[in-house]
């Protein structure tokens, strides 16, 4: 009950208002600062540990009319872009005091520019995530990109970030992640008591809200999901790739499962669950948040990594859950998932996992074209 409740609370939030917590959380905290993060991942670590809150400006949903930001960006780039683009132009952003984006694409890479140019009053920061993961002088660019990114913080906060504070944050992070990792592999266990929908919208308040309220809050929804006794249905199971950066919209992802599917494991809001175990306390904390994203973090579309084979990653996913067959959903105009596509749909074919590739857009309002599409995949399995 507590996690229904929770859920239909926080889905009404994320559909009308997410950005409302925001301004709240500034009221309770007079002089704070808000960062907002762009995704895909940003050592959050760093801009909490100045004692501001990080906040994932994740695009607008679809509930936004897109009037401004078509004019700034052509007419083939991912809605997340305008979507993002839009809300500052119209006053939605303005609890936000600084912005960060990262170097995952030519359309975020050109939005900093952008949002530089349109909100002179914002801090605009930007990280360039190593290219070559294989250099050994990769760790020390990295520790040095965050160290700049950490005196800016310093100059916004108007504090001096210790490692002390640093270590604090990391150790923090590390707790939300440890429950984001149990809650995830509550649903590849037991999809039938965890839909993708709760999955999904648990995931995403963390995204809004300080890390410590989170944490409480996944603590007590993994206690009343362990009391769940659904019985399962006759479903495929599935792993869905593709949406690691814009989030489809919710009705969406409830109708891929609607549609005779479990979820056993997706991609969504990936980098703020970055990290496939702890970052080390110990130790200079920049140096271990640049090892970790060089070591510990998971395979992604936006990470440019020749030590390995994403789509080996892919067969391996399906391999240790138990899936029978993959959902590539990727957003429209995105690069990076249509780059990972050819890679992902030579590897699948040639093991004979059955894959479907759908598109989605962030102001998506009708499903019905997926969702049968997913139907008649899923009744192509059932009755092969
Ligand atoms: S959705 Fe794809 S193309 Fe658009 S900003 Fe994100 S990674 Fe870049």
């Amino acid at each position: 009950m507590y996690v229904k409740k929770l859920v239909a609370q926080y889905t009404e939030m994320l559909d009308e208002s997410p950005l409302d917590s925001i301004a709240q959380w500034k009221e309770k905290h007079p002089g704070s600062k808000v960062i907002g993060c762009y995704p895909v991942y940003t050592p959050v670590e760093i801009i909490h540990a100045a004692g501001m809150l990080p906040v994932g400006i994740i695009g607008a949903g679809n509930r936004l009319e897109i009037a401004h930001a078509d004019s700034r960006f052509q007419s083939f780039v991912c809605s997340i872009v305008k979507s993002t683009l839009e809300l500052g132009l119209i006053g939605k952003l303005s609890s936000v005091d600084g912005m960060v984006f990262h170097s995952i694409c030519d359309p975020a890479r050109n939005l900093g520019s952008v949002f530089k140019r349109n909100f002179p009053g914002m801090l605009i920061e930007y990280i360039h995530f190593p290219q070559n993961m294989a250099s050994p002088h990769t760790v020390n660019y990295l520790t040095a990109e965050y160290e700049r990114i950490k005196g800016s913080y310093e100059d916004l906060a108007n504090r001096k970030i210790t490692d002390e504070d640093l270590r604090r944050s990391i150790g923090l992070y590390n707790e939300q992640r440890v429950l984001l990792r149990e809650l995830y592999r509550f649903r590849q266990e037991q999809p039938h008591n965890l839909s993708t929908v709760e999955c999904y919208v648990l995931t995403r308040i963390g995204t809004l809200l300080p890390a410590e309220e989170h944490i409480a809050i996944l603590k007590e929804a993994m206690k009343g999901l362990r009391e769940r006794n659904e019985k399962p249905k006759d479903r495929i199971k599935v792993i869905l790739e593709g949406s690691f950066c814009e989030q489809p919209p919710l009705e969406l992802i409830d109708g891929l499962e609607a549609a005779g599917c479990y979820i056993l494991d997706d991609d969504f809001l990936q980098g703020w669950r970055f990290f496939t175990t702890d970052i080390p306390v110990e130790g200079n904390p920049l140096r271990n948040l640049a090892n970790a994203y060089l070591n510990l973090s998971v395979y992604a579309g936006v990470k440019h990594d020749t030590r390995e084979h994403k789509s080996q990653h892919l067969l391996d996913k399906v391999k240790e859950t138990g899936a029978s067959a993959v959902l590539i959903l990727a957003a429209k105009f995105c690069e990076p998932a249509l780059f990972d596509y050819a890679l992902y749909r030579r590897a699948l074919e040639k093991e004979g996992i059955p894959h479907l590739y759908l598109e989605f857009e962030e102001k998506m309002w009708i499903f019905d074209k997926a969702r049968t599409e997913v139907e008649t995949f899923v009744e192509s399995m059932l009755f092969d």
